[in-house]
């Protein structure tokens, strides 16, 4: 069974488009240059409804992780166990995303661990970012 593909609404679209093409962008307010992610409509520091989309380094660390053995969604039941971990992005303290850690034993994956962003394709054309031990020293 494949696992879900993401179904992107009008506020994600770009986030989507840009991972689909193996780029890693951040919705960014352009009034106070605080990032958000998941997307927002209003920036919930300055309330402006100016935000964009932009690059960043796809560079982060593992802030903290759990070991899922839950086999309920048969589409990640031969990936048993696996680790989901939140990864705060290097660009603003608090910037999060999900993530799980391919390749990496679980038993080996560590909180603060340096990270970087990999896209998996989960059906033909269609990505989703993952991260990975960082390759940088
Ligand atoms: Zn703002």
């Amino acid at each position: 069974m494949p696992k879900p593909v993401p179904a992107p609404s009008e506020l994600t679209k770009p986030f989507w488009d840009a991972v689909d093409s193996r780029r890693l962008v951040i919705q960014r307010c352009q009034g106070c240059r605080r990032y958000h992610h998941p997307p927002v409509e209003l920036c919930a520091k300055c309330l402006s409804s100016d935000l964009a989309f932009e690059p960043v380094s796809g560079r982060g660390s593992i802030y903290s992780f759990t070991i899922t053995h839950d086999a309920r969604q048969p589409a990640f039941a031969e990936i048993q166990p696996y680790t989901v971990a939140v990864v705060e992005l290097e660009e603003q303290p608090g910037l999060y995303m999900l993530s799980n850690i391919p390749g990496v034993p679980t038993g080996d994956v560590k909180s603060g661990m340096p990270v970087e962003v990999t896209f998996e394709e989960v059906v033909p054309g269609r990505f989703i970012p993952q991260f990975q031990p960082s390759r940088r020293r």
